[in-house]
């Protein structure tokens, strides 16, 4: 059994919408043209906190949320998509036949067709880099450094005690996907 459990904590009030994430991801990972936000993006969302008229939007980066419980996973009749040992959903691209029931699955719109790879594609936490002891391309990237890259099972690493000292939310937690990045309110 594995000793590390990855996930991505942001602070997304520092996120300023550079998008220097997304054009990191894209350019690490080649992704095709056509696709720059596909696989990273900068969204926006309303501040739940703020009252009329003080209402205020703010900046939301996202990608695969790395769900401890995929539904894409489970739902991938050749078993391309699939849970590495360290919590990091992948797909094996020569086992993908783009029935495409994963995208479907998935709650956030984290998976897309590669033209490149004849196959579906999605963020991979840059598992190539991690293999190399590299933080995900996204991560070292930021400016304002809004994500964090975390082992959930090194209690000790003062981003993951996060956790436990601030609020926390995750994106739409009624699906029962338990997802991996966590969002500080
Ligand atoms: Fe926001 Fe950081 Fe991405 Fe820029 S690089 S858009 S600050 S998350
Ligand atoms: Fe799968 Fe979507 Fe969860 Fe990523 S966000 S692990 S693609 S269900
Ligand atoms: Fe892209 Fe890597 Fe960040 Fe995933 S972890 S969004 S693949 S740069």
């Amino acid at each position: 059994m594995s000793n590390k459990k990855y996930a991505i904590i942001l602070d997304d009030t520092t996120c300023i919408d550079c998008k220097a994430c997304t054009l990191a991801c894209k350019t690490e990972n080649n992704v095709e043209a056509g696709f720059f936000s596909y696989r990273n993006w900068v969204g926006e969302i309303e501040n739940d906190q703020a009252v009329f008229p003080n209402i205020r939007r703010k900046f939301r980066p996202s990608q695969c949320q790395q769900c401890d419980n995929p539904p894409c996973v489970h739902v991938c009749p050749t078993r391309a998509s699939y849970q590495t040992e360290d919590g990091v959903v992948l797909v094996d691209y020569h086992k993908c036949i783009l029935c495409k029931y994963c995208m479907t699955a998935c709650p956030y719109d984290a998976r897309y067709e590669s033209h490149d790879k004849h196959a579906i594609d999605k963020c991979t936490f840059c598992y190539h880099r991690l293999a190399e002891g590299r933080e995900p391309a996204c991560v070292e990237t930021c400016p304002p450094k809004v994500r964090k890259f975390v082992n959930l099972l090194d209690k000790q690493d003062e981003n993951t005690k996060l956790l436990q000292t601030e609020a926390i939310e995750v994106q739409k937690p009624e699906k029962g996907t338990k997802p991996k990045l966590y969002y500080i309110k």
